[in-house]
């Protein structure tokens, strides 16, 4: 069984979308790479900050799925980073209104001692000062170090992001962040410029269009399944960085061909995310209906061409 070490944000998010309002719920990019990931033969553990304001219900959420939250600092009188957002009608985009950082403002990470050893390191969306110390405190380099990251840090901590890209295996972004990191519109060229920067693999996340996996000359796309019933994005792209590590993790083979299999395993958990407010639906999910939309995404990208 891989060993997996997640660092991100445990958050309070409210959500608007064109279908209704959430109040205050449980969210944070480590939620949700964490719930995806234990669809998988991994052994995950958290690290992060909240304050003590956070349920205690929605962590054992947490820990009923094996996952290890003793890496989760909780302040005492702190306050939880906070995020609200509202989408607009397609879907696809949406308008930030509130981040309080909260506890997450000044968070000195802390690695704990059975984690340090982890094979694959996801760094989810968080400060990236706190992304380059959680990887300082390894102990050996593990095999894979994967960062997921945003327009929120590159428009305000670019140069620390630029230091951390230096020292990680794969980057997840979305399209616009891809253009906006590299100034290209076209995102072979930005996938090149960001092989310069240090990353070997570029995940480039298109929402409902899929996700392209660049290494070297190679390209691979994913599809995203059409839907009946899309909800609420939020967490997606977090759910597919879940999916995509917790499956490496867990059949400990990084080659680019089985990040082919990363890359739809991720889609296919994304997939599940939409279709409920909040975590709802990763909370509830169960293996089998995984697996059958597997079957579902091989059938959509499936043919029989005759080639000369
Ligand atoms: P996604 O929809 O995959 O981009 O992820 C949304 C999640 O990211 C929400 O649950 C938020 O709590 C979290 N989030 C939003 N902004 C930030 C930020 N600046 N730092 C860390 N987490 C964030």
């Amino acid at each position: 069984m891989g060993k997996l070490l997640i660092v991100g944000s445990v958050a309070f998010d409210e959500i608007e979308t064109p279908f209704g309002k959430t109040d205050k719920i449980l969210g944070g990019a480590a939620t949700f790479i964490s719930l995806a990931a234990s669809q998988f033969d991994v052994e995950s553990g958290i690290v992060s900050v909240v304050g003590d304001d956070l349920p205690e219900d929605y962590l054992n959420l947490l820990t009923a799925k094996d996952i290890d939250i003793s890496g989760i600092t909780i302040v005492k009188g702190g306050k939880t980073f906070y995020w609200k957002g509202k989408y607009h009608n397609d879907l696809n985009s949406r308008d930030t209104l509130i981040t309080e950082l909260n506890t997450l403002a000044d968070f000195n990470p802390v690695v704990p001692d059975n984690y340090k050893d982890a094979d694959v390191l996801m760094l989810g969306n968080l400060h990236p000062n706190v992304q380059l110390s959680v990887i300082n405190q390894m102990e050996k380099r593990p095999k894979l170090i994967i960062l997921d990251t945003m327009n929120f840090w590159m428009d305000n901590t670019l140069n620390e992001l630029l230091e951390v890209i230096k020292h990680i295996d794969v980057i997840t972004i979305n399209d616009e962040e891809a253009r906006q990191l590299t100034n290209e519109y076209s995102l072979v060229k930005a996938a090149q410029k960001i092989y310069d920067m240090g990353p070997k693999y570029v995940v480039v996340k298109k929402g409902e269009h899929g996700a392209l996996l660049f290494h070297k000359d190679e390209v691979f796309f994913a599809p995203a399944l059409p839907l009946e019933e899309v909800f609420d994005p939020t967490g997606a792209g977090d759910t597919f960085a879940g999916g995509f590590s917790g499956y490496l993790a867990g059949t400990d083979d990084i080659s680019f061909e089985n990040m082919k299999n990363a890359v739809i395993h991720g889609s296919n958990l994304a997939s599940f995310c939409v279709e409920r407010f909040g975590t709802e639906r990763m909370v509830n999910l169960e293996k089998t209906e995984v697996n059958k939309r597997l079957h579902q995404f091989k059938a959509l990208t499936q043919f029989d061409i005759e080639l000369q």
